[in-house]
């Protein structure tokens, strides 16, 4: 039993994160966990390539109703996802700055209107994003960098590496779902009938 631990006032419950909140394989995409770090390098390398075969032909604002965000929204969220896990591996490789803190997806959401991006813009962001990465992240898987996030606990490069990839993967499986229920609206009526909702899409506050 360690004495006082409980007791502490800086205590709060860890925020649950990778297979221990999805699941291993993750219950809904798949993902399996037990890669390698460059395996999952590798798959975020390929991801500008793999989103963009996904919605070649898309108009970038398909929906699913159990879905706030529609398909150009979710590129957009990788995207900033990698952007913002990128940058904090440099940080803490260049500068020894190893605390972070959660960021609020959906805020970010919000500030940037992602349902409103153009499709190809958000394309064309990720392949930058992806790129940044996976310059940041071997380089931080090299000199072996972890960062302290401030919900997590401590979180290795390669944590980092293959949270980020499920992050990416589980999304395609989301923009999946939206582009099937899209086919099947527009064989019901017709044409495509387009259905708002406000629920959340994930249940992870502070950023994938
Ligand atoms: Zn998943």
């Amino acid at each position: 039993m360690i004495s006082g631990w409980w007791g502490s006032v800086n205590w709060h419950p860890m925020e649950l994160w990778g297979a221990r909140l999805y699941g291993n394989p993750c219950r809904d995409c798949g993902f399996d966990w037990s890669l390698t770090p460059r395996e999952a390098l590798g798959q975020v390398e390929d991801l500008p390539a793999r989103y963009g075969a996904l919605v070649k032909g898309r108009r970038g604002d398909e929906r699913h109703p159990d879905l706030a965000w529609n398909v150009a929204a979710y590129v957009s969220h990788v995207t900033d996802n990698l952007r913002n896990w990128a940058e904090r591996l440099a940080g803490a490789r260049l500068a020894g700055t190893r605390q972070v803190p959660g960021y609020d997806q959906d805020l970010l959401a919000q500030a940037r209107f992602y349902n409103d991006v153009s499709l190809a813009g958000a394309l064309w962001s990720l392949r930058w994003a992806a790129d940044a990465w996976v310059t940041s992240v071997s380089a931080a898987l090299e000199e072996g960098v972890a960062l302290e996030h401030a919900d997590r606990g401590v979180q290795r490069a390669e944590d980092v590496a293959r949270n980020n990839a499920h992050d990416a993967a589980h999304h395609a499986w989301d923009i999946e779902r939206i582009l099937a229920h899209a086919a099947r609206t527009r064989g019901m009526h017709g044409s495509e009938v387009v259905r708002r909702s406000n629920a959340p899409h994930l249940p992870d506050p502070s950023g994938d």
